[in-house]
C-alpha cells in the first residue's frame, strides 16, 4: 500500500475537494520536505476559487499560496535546514538565475514558472517537496499560524510600505479598507514607525476596532465621504502615502486625498480594475502612482523577524482544513477583520 496525503483540491470552478493523494518521494538534491502546519487565505484564492478565464493553469489543482511548516526531510546537499526547522516558503517558482532574481527582486524575475496554487499545486496538502532555495527559516518565538501570515500578507504590505512608497516615521498614511488582512498589517506596521494613520472600513464594530489597533482615525465609508473627512483631518494638506488594493470607484477618491507630490501605492482591485484617471490632477499635483505586485524573499525575513519582536498579524479566524470552503465565503463575504488561517 502506498502512503497518501491529504490535499484541498479545485476540482471545478468553485468546488474544491480534500482527496487522498500520493506522499511525496523523498527529496530530490537541493531539495526538502515540508510538512506543511498552517495555510493563510488571501484574494489570490478568491480568484482561482470562481476562476479566471485567462489564468494559464489546469484543474485539478491543489490550492493554498501563503503557508507555515516543519521540515521533515532534506535532500543532498541541504545544510541551511535540518529536520524539525520551523519555515515558510516562496510561493512563485523563481528560476533563482535570472538578473532579478540575482539582484533580490524575486517578485520581478524573468523566468517564473507559476504561482503556487494559482497557476501550479500550493501548499494545502499534508506534505511537498520543494528547492531549499525558496525556504526561508522562521525565527524562534513565532507562532507557525502568524508565520503563515508573512510570505504574502506581511510580505506585501513591507513591499508597499518600504521599498515603493518609501514611508517615513511622521508621515501620515491612508490605508484603504484597514479591516482586510493587508489593511490591519499596514495599520500596525505604519504604527510601528511612527506613522499617523487614517484608514477606512465598512462598518461601525470595524471602527472601534481599527481603533485599537492602533489607527489614529477610523473612517466609515458606508456613512461618510472619506475624502471628505481625510482633507479635513489634514487641515486640508492631504497624506502623504495612500495605501490602495481596492480600486473602482474609490480609486479617485484615494487620489483626492494625497498631498502635493505624495504616493500612491497599490496592490489590488477588489472593486474593479478600471478606472478614469485625470492626467492633469496627475500632473499638476505631481502625484506618484506605485504598482505592487508580491514581493521579495528578504521581505519574508523581514516580516517574520518584525513578528518576532512582537508584531504579529490579526487573525479574524482559525478554520480546519475540511472547512476552508467555509474560509472562502468568509473571505468573499467581506466580513472579516484580519486574516483567515486553515489548520492542518
Ligand atoms: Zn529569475
Amino acid at each position: 500500500m502506498t502512503a497518501t496525503i491529504r490535499a484541498l483540491t479545485l476540482v471545478a470552478d468553485r468546488k474544491l475537494e480534500l482527496v487522498a493523494a500520493p506522499a511525496p518521494p523523498a527529496p530530490s538534491a537541493g531539495e526538502v520536505q515540508i510538512a506543511i502546519k498552517a495555510v493563510a487565505l488571501n484574494h489570490i484564492d478568491l480568484w482561482g476559487f470562481r476562476g479566471m478565464a485567462f489564468a494559464k493553469r489546469k484543474l485539478p489543482l491543489v490550492i493554498g499560496a501563503e503557508a507555515a511548516g516543519e521540515i521533515v526531510a532534506v535532500g543532498s546537499g541541504v545544510t541551511a535546514f535540518k529536520t524539525g526547522d520551523p519555515v515558510v516558503m516562496y510561493g512563485a517558482l523563481t528560476c533563482g538565475a535570472c538578473r532579478a532574481c540575482r539582484e533580490g527582486r524575486d517578485n520581478l524575475c524573468e523566468n517564473v514558472a507559476g504561482l503556487m496554487g494559482f497557476h501550479v499545486d500550493g501548499f494545502a496538502r499534508d506534505r511537498l517537496n520543494l528547492a531549499a532555495r525558496l525556504v526561508i527559516p522562521v525565527p524562534p518565538g513565532v507562532d507557525l499560524r502568524d508565520a503563515a501570515c508573512a510570505p504574502i500578507a506581511f510580505s506585501t504590505v513591507e513591499h508597499m510600505l518600504f521599498d515603493n512608497a518609501r514611508l517615513q516615521p511622521g508621515e501620515t498614511v491612508l490605508v484603504q479598507a484597514g479591516g482586510s488582512g493587508i489593511g490591519t498589517t499596514a495599520i500596525k506596521m505604519a504604527k510601528a514607525i511612527g506613522c499617523t494613520v487614517i484608514t477606512t472600513v465598512g462598518d461601525d464594530e470595524k471602527v472601534e476596532k481599527a481603533k485599537a489597533l492602533g489607527a489614529d482615525h477610523a473612517i466609515n465609508y458606508r456613512k461618510d465621504r472619506f475624502e471628505t473627512i481625510t482633507r479635513k483631518l489634514t487641515n486640508k494638506k492631504g497624506v502623504d502615502v495612500v495605501f490602495e488594493h481596492v480600486g473602482g470607484e474609490g480609486f479617485n477618491g484615494s487620489l483626492l486625498c494625497l498631498k502635493r507630490g505624495g504616493r500612491l501605492v497599490t496592490c489590488g482591485s477588489t472593486a474593479g480594475p478600471s478606472v478614469n484617471l485625470n492626467l492633469m490632477q496627475l500632473f499638476q499635483q505631481q502625484y506618484r502612482i506605485i504598482g505592487s505586485f508580491g514581493a521579495s524573499m528578504r521581505n519574508i525575513r523581514d516580516s517574520l523577524a518584525k513578528m518576532a519582536q512582537g508584531l504579529v498579524p490579526v487573525i479574524d479566524t482559525e478554520v480546519p482544513l475540511a472547512d476552508l470552503e467555509r474560509g472562502l465565503a468568509r473571505l468573499e463575504s467581506r466580513q472579516v477583520f484580519g486574516k483567515i488561517v486553515v489548520r492542518f
